[in-house]
């Protein structure tokens, strides 16, 4: 809540719609640190008192919920071409919610979903260095060496893409496959499939198991649940 407009916070405030509570404006009954304001659009801050017929609003409460993103979900909240959505996964939500970075259409995994705005970019700041988990199948089975190009780094259309950790979990030498677990401390677009694409070992499944200290224990594709006060905490 920063720099919003004054008729849409008290709209989001969930006591009336975005029309009336610019009727309200209008009319007088809203006052913004004990002064009246008539003016559409007037902005208002986090700090700011905000009160209809003298009565203080209560500010949207913030939400936070995990969820295990299934393959063919995209990361967003509405799609254009009409596929299904992340957050359609958290039913009854009356809250204007969005995924934390992303997950490919394909890639299936954990995902934080939140309506705290600074909560997100904080978690996003290339600073914060969160640890991200991905399991990935791969076609073929990389080698030593190769597995040591995506520690040091590795170009990629004009970018450098580094591995945090990567070690093989197994490998089958019948179908020439390997799963392989990549940490990341980065989230460019696309990064863990862009990275061994360039050591030509194409990713054939790809699936986030962890998010700093968060995993999917007791979740199945699709499942969700709300982060507690704690873990909010601690991801800050
Ligand atoms: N890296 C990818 O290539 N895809 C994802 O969805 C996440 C990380």
């Amino acid at each position: 809540l920063n720099n919003e407009r004054l008729q849409k916070v008290i709209a989001h405030s969930g006591i009336t719609s975005r029309r009336k509570a610019e009727q309200l404006i209008v009319e007088g009954r809203v006052k913004v640190n004990g002064k009246v304001v008539k003016t559409l659009g007037t902005k208002v801050n986090r700090n700011d008192q905000i009160e209809v017929d003298s009565v203080p609003i209560e500010k949207e409460s913030h939400v936070y919920y995990l969820v295990y993103k299934p393959r063919t979900y995209i990361s967003s909240v509405k799609d254009d071409k009409g596929r299904k959505v992340v957050t359609e996964l958290v039913p009854d939500l009356d809250k204007r919610v969005y995924p934390i970075g992303r997950l490919d259409y394909n890639t299936s995994g954990l995902i934080l979903l939140t309506n705290d705005g600074e909560f997100a970019q904080l978690l996003m700041h290339p600073r914060h260095e969160i640890d991200k988990v991905y399991v990935a199948k791969v076609k073929g089975i990389p080698s030593k060496s190769a597995l040591t190009l995506l520690r040091k780094g590795i170009q990629s259309k004009g970018e450098v893409l580094k591995a945090k950790s990567v070690r093989i979990l197994s490998a089958t030498k019948q179908k020439n496959t390997a799963v392989v677990e990549v940490t990341l401390n980065e989230g460019k677009n696309r990064q863990v499939r862009r990275m061994f694409e360039e050591i030509d070992f194409p990713i054939v499944k790809l699936k986030r198991e962890r998010y700093s200290f968060l995993d999917l224990t007791g979740l199945q594709a699709g499942d969700y649940r709300e982060l507690t006060k704690e873990e909010v905490h601690k991801l800050k």
